[in-house]
């Protein structure tokens, strides 16, 4: 095997957490040696990289820009011929593997949640359908695989050292595509990320109205509400109380989900509780994959009687 390309993401001037669970992944596949690809100055960050023997440096902007990311991407697999290229499932990642792939005429295996190297080949696990359905790829490398959030440990991915250290430049593009600033969410009424305890409502509460059965829980628990995308999409609830990929990552003492089945993006943002309680009708929902207590029920059931029981 000719070993790993990881391709780090970063976000803010700091390494994001995908970035070290596919170090992570990349430790325990016995591929050979694992390069991490670095961008613009986060190289200057190269000692949290210990898992890799080689940091490849791209000279380019700090801000992601698809056309050069993508330009020293495929530079960086040219140079080091790896048989396996790694690719956060990040909005910025859909970016990235889809023309890396393209441009080298590579297979890309979307959604991994899992990778196993049988000397051979490599089976990649996906999870589609927002976790319902998981597809096994055997492929051949070199394979571009796009890893999702939260499969991996991050915290294990994160190892001090020294890696060698060599640098790229991105090779010139037209300059179709121009970063022109990162727009922050907008705060919100209640900081979510802040909370002690939180009540995710998800598209199992069916109505906007309904939501009142949370809000009335919530007030008993002290905790506020938090939802999953669908509800900010309907309209239902402000985007500030969104977890997930594309919301906030929350680390409450306790988190509570009403009707949220568990899709990767939503456990991306708060799979990290100390507590979470999954309360679904359908047992087989993903959510009790990562929930400490589950409660297979009807949501508006079990709601009335916590209430009843704490007034
Ligand atoms: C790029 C990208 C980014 C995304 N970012 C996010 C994100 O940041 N956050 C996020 O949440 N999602 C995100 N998503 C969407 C995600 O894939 C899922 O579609 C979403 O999380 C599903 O929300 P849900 O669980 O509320 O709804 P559903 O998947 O529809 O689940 C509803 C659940 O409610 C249960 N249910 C129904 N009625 C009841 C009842 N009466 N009692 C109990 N249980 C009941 C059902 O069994 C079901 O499991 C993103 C998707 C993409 C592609």
């Amino acid at each position: 095997m000719a070993g790993t390309l990881v391709v780090c993401e970063h976000l803010a001037g700091k390494f994001s957490d995908i970035t070290f669970e596919m170090l992570d992944l990349a430790n325990s596949l016995g591929t050979g040696e694992i390069n991490a690809l670095t961008f613009g100055s986060m190289a200057e960050n190269a000692g949290e990289l210990g898992i890799a023997n080689k940091v490849i440096s791209a000279s380019c902007s700090n801000d992601f820009n698809p056309e050069t990311y993508s330009a020293a991407t495929v530079a960086a697999i040219e140079s080091t011929s790896p048989d396996l290229i790694l690719i956060a499932s990040t909005s910025m990642g859909y970016d990235l593997a889809n023309p890396v792939a393209a441009s080298l005429d590579l297979p890309l295996v979307a959604y991994c949640t899992g990778i196993q190297n049988n000397g051979e080949d490599f089976v990649c696990t996906s999870s589609l359908y927002g976790g319902k359905m998981n597809v096994s790829s055997k492929v051949s490398g070199p394979v571009v695989a796009m890893v999702l959030s939260g499969t991996h440990d991050a915290d294990s991915g994160r190892r001090e050292g020294a890696p060698s250290m060599s640098e790229i430049a991105a090779p010139a593009t037209d300059g179709k595509i121009r970063f022109k600033r990162l727009i922050e969410p907008e705060p919100g009424d209640v900081d979510i990320t802040q909370s002690e305890i939180l009540i995710a409502v998800g598209r199992g509460i069916g109505s906007k109205d309904d939501i009142e059965v949370a809000e009335e829980l919530a007030e008993l628990l002290n905790a506020d509400i938090a939802c999953s995308r669908p509800l900010v999409d309907a309209g239902w609830m402000e985007k500030s109380r969104q977890v997930g990929k594309s919301g906030f990552k929350v680390k409450p003492k306790l988190y509570i989900t009403l009707g949220i089945s568990g899709a990767p993006e939503h456990i991306e943002g708060m799979k990290d509780s100390a507590t979470i309680i999954a309360i679904n009708s359908d047992e087989n929902a993903p959510i009790f994959d990562v929930a400490h207590y589950g409660v297979v029920e009807d949501l508006f059931e079990v709601c009335e009687e916590l209430i009843e029981e704490l007034e």
